[in-house]
């Protein structure tokens, strides 16, 4: 079995999963949409525990706190019935995200790369094994800025489960060892300035803190 414990090293990919929690869509009053809508972020965007969270000048960037799957065996149309014996183990990840240029890309369709993929925009926690968490379908996440609680969800709201994002990602994408998947984030994202902590994790299980820096 490969050591996942460098995914962020080793990894060649990360994949994002919009608006993923139910109580997140009644809040922007949108519909549960029928299939995920994914995006990458490049793996360049990765940092973990003392590195600084940049905010790219002239951005807002918002914290999304949200459960990394780090997959731990290859595969291409990968059955729901099969997907979880692709999950190595997992993290606390924070989707960072640029609202300002998501917005612009919502507005004139253009992409999300650079809102959702400037450097420092994944930063990520240690590596969890896949059998301290015995059911990832109902653990809390939770996210403080400055010692304030601003996320505080549960994954037993996600509209699209592990197993059904593994099948439906790997039916386009071949999955492979430490590729990380971020399976969304429960409402309370804001934004973050220079000078800000922002501390979150999975409960009783691992936390991290960053930084934000200018
Ligand atoms: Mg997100």
């Amino acid at each position: 079995m490969t050591d996942l414990s460098q995914f962020v090293r080793n990894g060649k990919k990360i994949i994002g999963v919009a608006a993923n929690y139910k109580s997140l869509l009644k809040i922007l009053e949108r519909p549960v949409p029928e299939l995920p809508e994914i995006f990458l972020k490049p793996t360049s965007s990765y940092i973990t525990e003392g590195q600084p969270i940049l905010i790219p000048h002239g951005f807002t960037v918002n914290q999304e706190i949200e459960l990394g799957v780090v997959i731990g065996k290859k595969g291409k149309h990968i059955s729901e019935d099969e997907a979880m014996n692709h999950v190595g183990g997992y993290c606390a990840a924070l989707d960072m995200t640029a609202p300002c240029r998501m917005k612009e890309a919502r507005s004139k369709g253009g992409s999300w790369t650079i809102g959702k993929g400037f450097d420092t925009a994944c930063p990520v926690s240690a590596f969890v094994t896949k059998s301290k968490i015995e059911n990832p379908h109902n653990v809390r996440l939770w996210c403080k800025v400055n010692n304030e609680l601003k996320q505080d969800g549960n994954t037993n709201d996600m509209i699209f489960t592990i197993p059904k994002l593994i099948s439906f990602i790997s039916q386009y994408m071949t999955l492979e060892e430490n590729d990380l998947i971020v399976t969304g984030s429960p409402p309370g994202m804001g934004p973050v300035q220079p000078g800000d902590v922002i501390e979150g994790g999975i409960e009783n299980l691992i936390s991290f803190k960053f930084c934000v820096s200018q």
